[in-house]
C-alpha cells in the first residue's frame, strides 16, 4: 500500500496533464472528433494482453497507455461533435468521478458513505425544486404519513425510466409484486419515446404488445386531444392503462409534448403520468427555457439526466417521484419504512434503487454545477439552445437543403437532396472524413442528419463547414 501512495501523485500527474493536453487539442480541433481503429487491433496497439501480464501500469508505461487509449477516443470536447446526447463533461466534474473512484464509497446505505449520501440528497431536492416539488428534511423521509416528493440517482436514463415504471406499477397495481400481471394493463407512450420505454414495459412482464402509442400530431408530438377517445376505447376493451409516458423532450428531434393538457386528462381518469425528461430536464435550470417543460409538476414521475445536457460524467441520472411513498413502495409492497433506522443521523437509499452497490453519482453532478455556478450552467444551456436555433436558421437559408422542424432544444433535424440511403452515405463519409460526428435519426417515416449541440466551442462557423462538407460529399455522389 505505501508503494501505492508514492506513485499515486506522480502517476496521477501523468494522466491530469495528458487529459489536459487532450482536452485542449479536442478543442482546437487539430485531432479528428472521431476514428476507429479495428477493435483487434486496437487490444494489441494498447497491448493489453502484456499489461495483464507483466503489471506495473505505472510512470513511463501508464504514460504510453494512456497517450494510446486517447488516441483511439471519440472526442467529445472537439467542437465537431454533434452527435449524441451526451454531455461534454466538465472537469471538475470529472475529479468528481476521480473522487468517487478513489473513496469507492458505496452508499447503498448510509453509513456506507456519508458525504457521497448527503450530497446525492442535496442534487435530488434541488432537482425537485426545479420542478416545483417540495424537498424535506431527511427524518420526514422516513414518514409514511407525508406525501412529499422524493428521488434516488440511479446508473442512467434507462434504468431510471425502468424504475419510475415500476413505481407505477406498484402505485396502481400493488398485487403485481406478489401474484404477477393481471392481464389486461397497457402503457400508452409517445410515438417518439425512446426505446427504453417499450424495454422496461417488456422488463416489467407486462408484455411489449401492450406498450401502445399515444395519437401523435403531424409533427410527431402527443396529440391530448385525440387522448380521450383512445382511452375509453381501450376501457370498453377491459384494459386498464397502467401509465401514460410524455417525451420533455423527445429523443430525435427533441420535440416536447404539451404536458398541461396531457396531465389533465391523466388526473381526469386516475392515470399515473411519467414524464420521461431524460434529455430535455435540463431547460429546468433555465428561466428563459423552463416554459418549455411547464406542467412537469403535475407528472406522477419524472426521468432526468444529469449526463445529457447539464455538463455532467456519466453516468448520472434521477428518478423523481411527486409522492416519495410510491418510489420506497416499488420494490417492497410491504412499509420499506422497517429497512431504516429511523435513529440513524442520514438516508438510506438502499430501497428506492435496482441497484445494491452505487457510485457516488451526486458527487459528479455536484462539482460541475458548483464549478459552474447554476447561472454558468444556465447560460450554457441557453447558448446551446440559442446555436441550435441559429444552424436551423442556416440550413432552411441554404438550397437543397431541408429542415425537419423549427428546434425547440438544443437537436436539429434535416436533410440534403437525396433519399435516406443517401443521408446515411453521407453521414458514413463524413465520419470517415474525421472532422465532424453527427447522428442520424428516422423521425416521421424519413431519414434525416441529426445535430445535437452540446459543446458549448460548437460555433455557427462550424456549422457553415459541416454544411460545405455535405454538400461536397453530396456532390460526389451524383
Ligand atoms: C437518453 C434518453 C434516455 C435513455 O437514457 P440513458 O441515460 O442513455 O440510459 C431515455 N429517454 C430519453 C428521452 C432520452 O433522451
Amino acid at each position: 500500500m505505501s508503494n501505492q501512495t508514492a506513485t499515486f501523485s506522480k502517476d496521477a500527474a501523468i494522466v491530469v496533464e495528458a487529459l489536459k493536453d487532450y482536452i485542449r487539442e479536442s478543442a482546437e480541433k487539430v485531432v479528428p472528433v472521431i476514428h476507429q481503429p479495428i477493435l483487434e487491433q486496437l487490444v494489441e496497439q494498447l497491448k493489453l494482453p502484456q499489461h495483464i501480464a507483466q503489471g506495473e501500469l505505472t510512470g513511463e508505461s501508464l504514460k504510453q497507455f494512456v497517450d494510446n487509449y486517447l488516441v483511439a477516443t471519440t472526442r467529445l470536447h472537439h467542437p465537431g461533435f454533434l452527435a449524441h446526447q451526451v454531455a461534454v463533461p466538465h472537469p471538475t466534474g470529472a475529479l468528481g468521478s476521480l473522487i468517487d473512484g478513489a473513496t469507492n464509497n458505496a452508499m447503498a446505505i448510509y453509513e456506507m458513505g456519508p458525504a457521497a449520501s448527503s450530497i446525492e440528497y442535496f442534487m435530488l431536492n434541488w432537482m425537485l425544486s426545479k420542478i416545483g416539488w417540495q424537498g424535506v428534511p431527511s427524518n420526514r423521509q422516513l414518514d409514511p404519513q407525508s406525501a412529499h416528493a422524493g428521488g434516488v440517482l440511479t446508473h442512467g436514463g434507462s434504468l431510471a425510466n425502468l424504475t419510475a415504471l415500476l413505481a407505477a406499477r406498484s402505485a396502481r397495481v400493488p398485487e403485481f409484486w406478489k401474484s404477477g400481471n393481471p392481464g389486461n394493463l397497457l402503457v400508452l407512450v409517445p410515438e417518439q419515446s425512446h426505446y427504453s420505454m417499450k424495454r422496461a414495459v417488456a422488463i416489467l412482464g407486462l408484455g411489449e404488445d401492450n406498450c401502445l402509442t399515444l395519437p401523435a400530431d403531424a409533427d410527431g408530438r402527443v396529440q391530448p386531444s385525440r387522448m380521450a377517445e383512445q382511452i375509453a376505447t381501450l376501457e370498453a376493451q377491459g384494459k386498464r392503462i397502467l401509465a401514460i409516458v410524455a417525451n420533455a423532450c423527445g429523443t430525435a428531434a427533441g420535440l416536447y409534448d404539451p404536458l398541461p393538457e396531457i396531465a389533465a386528462i391523466c388526473q381526469e381518469h386516475g392515470i399515473w403520468l411519467h414524464v420521461d425528461a431524460a434529455h430535455g430536464g435540463g431547460a429546468l435550470v433555465s428561466d428563459r427555457l423552463r416554459h418549455l417543460l411547464q406542467g412537469i409538476d403535475q407528472a406522477d414521475s419524472v426521468v432526468w439526466d444529469a449526463h445529457k445536457m447539464m455538463s455532467t460524467p456519466t453516468v448520472c441520472a434521477a428518478v423523481l417521484v411527486r409522492d416519495h411513498r410510491h418510489l420506497d413502495h416499488a420494490f417492497e409492497q410491504e412499509a420499506s419504512y422497517l429497512l431504516h433506522a429511523k435513529d440513524q443521523p442520514g438516508f438510506d437509499f438502499i430501497s428506492r434503487t435496482v441497484e445494491c452497490t452505487k457510485a457516488g453519482l451526486g458527487l459528479r453532478l455536484f462539482m460541475t454545477v458548483a464549478a459552474l455556478g447554476e447561472q454558468g450552467l444556465a447560460q450554457q444551456i441557453e447558448g446551446l439552445v440559442q446555436r441550435a436555433a441559429e444552424a436551423a436558421a442556416k440550413i432552411e437559408q441554404r438550397s437543397g437543403f431541408e429542415l425537419a422542424i423549427h428546434p425547440e432544444i438544443n437537436i436539429v433535424c434535416f436533410r440534403i437532396e437525396g433519399d435516406d440511403q443517401c443521408q446515411l452515405e453521407i453521414r458514413r463519409r463524413l465520419l470517415e472524413r474525421g472532422d465532424f460526428y453527427i447522428s442520424s435519426t428516422l423521425y416521421r417515416g424519413r431519414r434525416w442528419l441529426r445535430l445535437v449541440f452540446m459543446n458549448p466551442c460548437t460555433s455557427l462557423e462550424d456549422v457553415e463547414t459541416l454544411l460545405d462538407e455535405i454538400e461536397t460529399i453530396r456532390a460526389t455522389l451524383n
